[in-house]
């Protein structure tokens, strides 16, 4: 029997953070030569502290008509769930326009299904990292558990847990003992939830991000350090020039860098309207609360994990750029509600932390190639799905370096689309 010969490549990745480490980690199974180029440390963005989901059940883009109806209202309070500070708002006004075009109900129909695919995909392929890696004892399988003050904010829920519905996804509505049950100790402000057990959650994104990065070195790759000023794709390669002065030369290079790709695909002829959702959180010590599985408080905008390392409280949105510098009080804010929502929750002693959401205002990545050369592929833009969607995009970088047609369709996702 004759062997199948794979064309393996040298394939340059710039940014460790999850998605760059998912995609090399695809790449090297399929026997390509992998170099993570990183100006940083490995998974120091927005990889570092988020809020630890495993989310596949969260297929409903942010961009929707709910989000319209309750945004007003969140913008009033300065310190609630969407901020957009003054001196930034001529710079987010062309993106928060197209935010709301693809909030109107047609175009949020087709982001569902997009996203519905994609974390389809996402789980299968997350799962499949997962056993391959070996970083089974790095996931709780323990659900969400999201919580409603009244009835009422419940029932404006549902249409998107019809949605789920429709895509397969398992949840319970729950009230009372069994409420208490999945949650003891909450204030009794909370009279509803819904559970979803099939959400997952990491024990600490930056401790999953490093074992995976040790997954990856340990499968043959190579780490640059130095940061990217240019891409250069010809006929054969493309060069990275970085601010060293240094050039690394590879047959391919993917793009995963998070909020800050925008200037480099912008020099290869790509104006992708990425800006980011700033996030902010606070790290408790272990024990500040006995939370038995993420909680979601929907109505406020944040969510509290049980980590490893700590109990995480965190979220909001800030639309606020790369450059100004952040605003605390978010995360003080956060917290205080949280220590309302849990009597009892010790808010000592924590490590705030805020972080640069990669996000297109569609709420959909950008994967695919570049205008200017099939050789440069882009993996970014995942919003508030990053880690969730990380193996996904691996894949399906891996699909389009091998020519293969994609796991899912990929027009959605494609670069061109604005
Ligand atoms: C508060 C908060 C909570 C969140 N919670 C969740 C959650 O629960 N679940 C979930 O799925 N997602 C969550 N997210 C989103 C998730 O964190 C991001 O989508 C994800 O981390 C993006 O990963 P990335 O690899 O694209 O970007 P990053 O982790 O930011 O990595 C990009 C890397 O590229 C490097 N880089 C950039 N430019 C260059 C250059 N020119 N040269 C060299 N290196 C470069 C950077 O240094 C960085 O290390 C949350 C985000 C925030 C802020």
């Amino acid at each position: 029997m004759r062997e199948h010969k794979r064309m393996s490549e040298d394939i340059a990745v710039v940014g460790a953070g999850i998605v760059g480490l998912a995609t090399a980690f695809h790449l090297l199974a399929e026997g390509h030569r992998v170099r993570l180029v990183e100006r940083g440390g490995v998974a120091e963005g927005a990889s570092f502290g988020n809020a630890g989901a495993l989310a596949f059940t969260d297929i409903l883009p942010l961009a929707s008509p709910g989000i319209l109806r309750k945004a007003p209202k969140w913008l009033l309070d300065p310190l609630g769930p969407l901020a957009i500070p003054p001196s930034y708002l001529p710079q987010i006004t062309p993106w928060l326009l197209r935010f709301w075009r693809a909030s109107l109900p047609d175009r949020y129909r087709g982001s569902l299904e997009a996203q519905g695919n994609l974390m389809r995909l996402a789980s299968r392929a997350m799962d499949a990292m997962i056993d391959a890696a070996g970083l089974s004892g790095h996931v709780r399988q323990d659900g969400n558990l999201q919580l409603y003050e009244s009835e009422a904010e419940l029932s404006a829920a549902q249409p998107g847990w019809d949605a789920r519905a429709r895509e397969g996804i398992a949840f319970e509505h729950v009230r009372g003992e069994r409420l208490a049950g999945l949650q003891p100790g909450l204030s009794p402000r909370f009279v509803a939830g819904t559970f979803t057990p099939h959400w997952q959650t990491v024990d600490d994104p930056h401790r999953f991000a490093l074992a995976l990065f040790r997954a990856v070195m340990e499968r043959g790759a190579t780490i640059s350090h130095g940061e990217v000023s240019a891409i250069a794709p010809a006929a054969e390669g493309v060069s990275l020039r970085l601010t060293d002065g240094t050039t690394l030369d590879a047959a391919r290079v993917v793009l995963a860098g998070g909020a800050w790709s925008r200037p480099l695909a912008r020099q290869l002829g790509d104006a992708i309207p990425l800006e980011t959702e700033r996030g902010y959180n606070t790290t408790l010590p272990p024990g500040a609360f006995d939370v038995r599985r993420q909680l979601t408080f929907g109505g406020h905008g944040f969510v509290v994990t049980p980590l490893v390392t700590g109990i995480r409280v965190g979220g909001a949105v800030e639309l606020g750029g790369l450059k100004l510098p952040p605003n605390f009080k978010r995360s003080e804010a956060m917290l205080k509600k949280a220590a309302d929502f849990l009597p009892g929750l010790r808010t000592e002693g924590g490590t705030q932390w805020m972080g640069f959401r990669p996000s297109l205002p569609d709420s959909l990545p950008v994967i695919g190639a570049s205008r200017a050369s099939p050789r440069v592929l882009y993996a970014f833009g995942h919003g508030h799905l990053g880690l969730t969607q990380s193996a996904a995009t691996g894949k399906l970088i891996a699909d389009l370096v091998a020519g293969r047609s994609p796991s899912v369709p990929l027009a959605p996702f494609r670069p061109d689309r604005f």
